[in-house]
């Protein structure tokens, strides 16, 4: 999509701090990290939301959770502990629209909810 800022790291036309490629997936740190280490994950391909997800999206979003644990190892993170989430849409804080995982370590996180 033209006017995506993820689908503009994908093709290179924005900087990112990558952490993590393969054919199908991208993860590079987040701008503004909520986190000591705050990566995000992404398809490739463009899909706005989980809930755009179609059926033929869910191997390559299993890929992104397989990513994910790799990543947390190579970041040394995986005894100590992280999250993976993802927002959905308004009330969740959803910004960017392009689906995304942030991958969240380095210190003990706060409980989910409000
Ligand atoms: P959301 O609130 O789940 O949509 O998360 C979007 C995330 O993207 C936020 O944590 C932002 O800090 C992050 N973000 C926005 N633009 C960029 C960028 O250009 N590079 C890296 N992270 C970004």
């Amino acid at each position: 999509m033209s006017d995506c800022i993820f689908c503009k790291i994908v093709a290179g036309e924005l900087p990112s701090k990558k952490v993590y490629e393969d054919d199908e997936v991208l993860a590079f740190h987040d701008i503004q990290p909520a986190s000591p280490i705050h990566v995000l994950i992404i398809p490739k391909k463009h899909i706005a939301s989980l809930a755009d997800a179609k059926a033929e999206d869910w191997p390559l979003l299993g890929r992104i959770q397989a990513a994910a644990a790799q990543i947390a190892r190579e970041l040394e993170v995986e005894e100590s502990g992280y999250r993976v989430i993802t927002n959905v849409g308004a009330n969740a804080g959803q910004i960017v629209h392009h689906i995304h995982y942030h991958l969240m370590a380095g210190a003990r996180l706060s409980p989910l909810g409000v």
